[in-house]
């Protein structure tokens, strides 16, 4: 049979047509008017879609780019930092942290757990300096519970006044509600290759009052991603440096996408995509309980994405391997120490209903042949179509 390339990756996700065209036919130069009128829209479109009062950047660079920014913008060497870590972009946290000689404390989870509150509650003592978190743990499906994590830190703000909290919802924004301003993110964190159906090469954030004035005091290194300095050229619809323009124009076309979602109204198109993510994650969770395989992340599930442990004596990697020779599909394995243990189906983005009934029917064929056990061919399509009909 002839196999068409799809990708389920939590990111890079699949490409919308509309921001192709748009990207492909884009050769303006970006120290013109025509530039500046794009690089305008765009970052009220994106203030529109994070939901946000305050001031937004676009970096060009993947989403880890942004992450390091919100450490080195916001900290000193020697700051005490709070993590809270439960996979591999967790760990990227811990890792930036340290790289700019934070003095870091952890809240960890084991892989495919969510973080214990009463952990941070323990953790969060006065010379915290800013809490670093995921919203969602693509490496293992997790969703973390923003909200009360940044009523925790709120909370805590009598005796902690100064503590920023950062959130990379790289995978989050797009997938999961996140009341960015009326819980008090002070730095929130997106990338064009998740949601927003772009190729990588744009990260996009929303930085509160308090996050700029620590910038003023904060002496750690910075260069290229000095926020200060795209700030003021932002200002004047301008970039720092030269931009990934013809990106800027697929994000552009996306957001045209998404508004129409929502009949014209970009947040509420979001709330659609978000509601889309939910369906398409629910769907799924019940197509690969009713195969009898098991959700690596059981307890606090995203709806960016499912991750799904490997059955018994089989390799994830085989899997993802027959997903992509047999089905032209791109699942992910698991990351680092978890590779060969699970593997990740996305619903982070441009994913509709064929999409999520066509992956479970080709896990039907992939669990039969590598497992050789016996499946009822439809079992997970069908409890996927009856989550569907439901909510119909
Ligand atoms: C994709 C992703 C990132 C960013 O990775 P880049 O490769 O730098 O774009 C960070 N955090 C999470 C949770 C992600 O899913």
């Amino acid at each position: 049979m002839l196999k068409k390339n799809r990708l389920f990756t939590p990111g890079p996700t699949p490409l919308l047509p509309q921001a192709q065209t748009a990207m492909a036919s884009y050769g303006a130069h970006h120290r013109t008017a025509d530039f500046r009128a794009l690089f305008t829209r765009v970052l009220a479109d994106v203030k529109e879609f994070i939901g946000t009062k305050n001031d937004v950047l676009v970096l060009s660079s993947s989403g880890t780019g942004f992450m390091e920014a919100s450490v080195s913008n916001l900290t000193s060497p020697g700051d005490r930092v709070l993590v809270l870590s439960a996979g591999k972009f967790g760990e990227r946290w811990t890792a930036l942290a340290k790289a700019f000689g934070c003095t870091v404390e952890t809240v960890t989870a084991p892989y495919g757990e969510t973080i214990s509150l009463d952990e941070v509650r323990r953790k969060l003592t006065p010379e915290i300096r800013c809490v670093y978190v995921q919203a969602t743990e693509s490496s293992t499906g997790a969703r973390h519970d923003v909200e009360r994590i940044a009523k925790l830190v709120q909370t805590s703000s009598d005796t902690l006044p100064d503590t920023l909290f950062v959130v990379d919802a790289i995978t989050g924004l797009g997938t999961t509600r996140l009341d960015v301003d009326g819980w008090g993110i002070d730095v929130i964190i997106g990338g064009s290759q998740k949601a927003l159906m772009v190729p990588p090469g744009l990260a996009y954030g929303a930085i509160s009052e308090r996050a700029w004035q620590r910038m003023e005091t904060a002496k750690s290194p910075r260069y290229y991603f000095d926020l200060r300095k795209e700030r003021k050229s932002a200002a004047k619809a301008e970039t720092a440096y030269t931009p990934a323009t013809a990106l800027f124009a697929g994000l552009a076309a996306a957001f045209d996408y998404v508004r129409q979602m929502g009949d014209g109204n970009l947040a509420a198109g979001r709330d659609a995509l978000i509601a889309n993510a939910e369906l398409c994650a629910a769907m799924t969770r019940a197509g690969v309980q009713a195969l009898g395989l098991k959700l690596f992340a059981p307890s606090s599930p995203a709806a960016a994405l499912t991750a799904v442990a490997a059955p018994a004596g089989a390799d994830s990697t085989v899997i993802c391997k027959r997903f992509r020779e047999q089905f032209g599909a791109v699942v992910a394995n698991g990351q680092a120490e978890m590779k060969g243990q699970l593997f990740r189906i996305a619903h982070i983005g441009y994913y509709d209903y064929l999409d999520t009934v066509g992956v479970l029917a080709a896990l039907e064929q992939v669990i039969a042949e590598t497992t050789g056990k016996a499946v009822e061919f439809g079992c997970a399509v069908r409890a996927a179509q009856e989550v569907y009909a439901k909510v119909r």
